[in-house]
């Protein structure tokens, strides 16, 4: 594989106030691009000034939503070093997702040559500022011009970057949660372990029926019984029931998240029981109400560890660790941001130094 060709930008931007950026809106002044040709393979990889991709109408991305992404973050430690975290994680995952959608796999070293070395030209862009970050999110997109359903012979994989404040600036707090019992995100045999945007086009009409009652997230059940709890919105979920932990299983509907993985290592760490395993709405609903559900939180690359304080699910109200945040959840948030930000020691090596 040839080496990564570096064309830089004659107008940098102006570095915007971190603070009160919206989350995903500000992009740096490059990215990384790499072409894909049947019979050719990879080729091309490039970091270029950060612009529009021009595409025919036709491009197959356009109608069939053969595309991946994925998501992490490059962090800025106290000693003004640059890391990534368990970014080999990310890479593998993706591997996963092209098998699922028939997509080329990304050579690894490639892939992580790319991502060091695109946060290497960006480093300016890494805020300084507590809990700020700078977001990578790599995607993969069909090319072929051609209205006809088929696995594309062209892609263009790309990663882009933008610099992201704290995810609770007010700090962290409970969120409310509703249970959608109509719309499904993924059933087994279907997408929902592949981290494509066609799973999240389909999750769209839940998320704005629970925005519009006040829900910030929705509680996904599985597709055919609606009874097992899956994920919260984009985030996998967790629950301390009688002193264990407890998320569901990855069975094949489930995204399996380096978060989600990285919880799991710590309290398995720390002596606490962790079960995978199905959870039924009945078993949530009756813990709540027992008192046995001391805690709940997702877990995910943008928000790391989300408290949830309320659950409603048809027509009740379920309020969850008196709308607090919960110990357990607050310890796995100060540990893993501890690492990530290189404010804590790193006893699993799960960082990689980008500069
Ligand atoms: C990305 C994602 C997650 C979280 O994965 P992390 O690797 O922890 O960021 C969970 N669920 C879904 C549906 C996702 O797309």
């Amino acid at each position: 594989m040839e080496n990564i060709r570096i064309e830089l930008t004659k107008t940098p931007k102006a570095k915007p106030e971190i603070k009160g950026i919206p989350f995903g809106t500000h992009f740096t002044d490059h990215m990384f691009l790499l072409d894909y040709e049947k019979g050719r393979g990879w080729f091309d990889p490039r970091i270029v000034p950060y612009g529009p991709i021009s595409l025919p109408p036709s491009a197959m991305v356009f109608h069939y939503a053969q595309e991946i992404f994925e998501g992490l973050k490059a962090y800025r430690t106290p000693a003004g070093g640059i890391q990534l975290f368990r970014p080999e994680e990310n890479i593998a995952r993706m591997a996963a997702s092209c098998e699922r959608l028939c997509i080329p796999e990304i050579p690894a070293e490639l892939f992580l040559a790319a991502l060091k070395k695109l946060v290497e030209v960006e480093r300016d862009w890494v805020p300084a500022e507590p809990s700020a970050s700078l977001y990578l999110r790599p995607f993969v997109i069909a090319t072929d011009p051609h209205v006809g359903v088929h696995v594309s012979h062209g892609y263009l994989f790309a990663i882009i970057a933008c610099p992201v404040g704290s995810y609770y600036p007010e700090g962290m707090s409970p969120v409310k949660i509703l249970i959608e019992a109509e719309d499904v995100r993924a059933v087994r045999g279907g997408t929902g372990t592949a981290k494509c945007g066609g799973n999240y086009a389909a999750s769209l009409r839940a998320q704005e029926r629970a925005g519009e009652l006040g829900y910030s997230q929705v509680l996904w059940l599985d597709g055919v019984h609606r009874e097992y709890i899956e994920e919260v919105g984009a985030m996998n979920v967790m629950f301390k029931l009688g002193g264990k932990i407890v998320t569901p299983a990855l069975l094949g509907t489930v995204l399996p998240g380096i978060t989600r993985k990285s919880c799991i290592e710590l309290l398995r760490g720390w002596g606490y029981v962790v079960e995978e395993r199905e959870i039924s709405v009945t078993e949530l609903l009756l813990a709540i109400d027992s008192g046995d559900l001391e805690e709940a939180f997702g877990t995910g690359t943008a928000a790391v560890i989300s408290p949830i304080g309320e659950i409603a699910y048809a027509g009740k109200t379920h309020e969850v660790s008196g709308f607090q945040i919960g110990e357990l959840t607050q310890k796995l948030y100060d540990t893993l941001t501890g690492i990530q930000w290189g404010t804590a020691p790193d006893p699993y090596g799960w960082c990689v130094r980008v500069c």
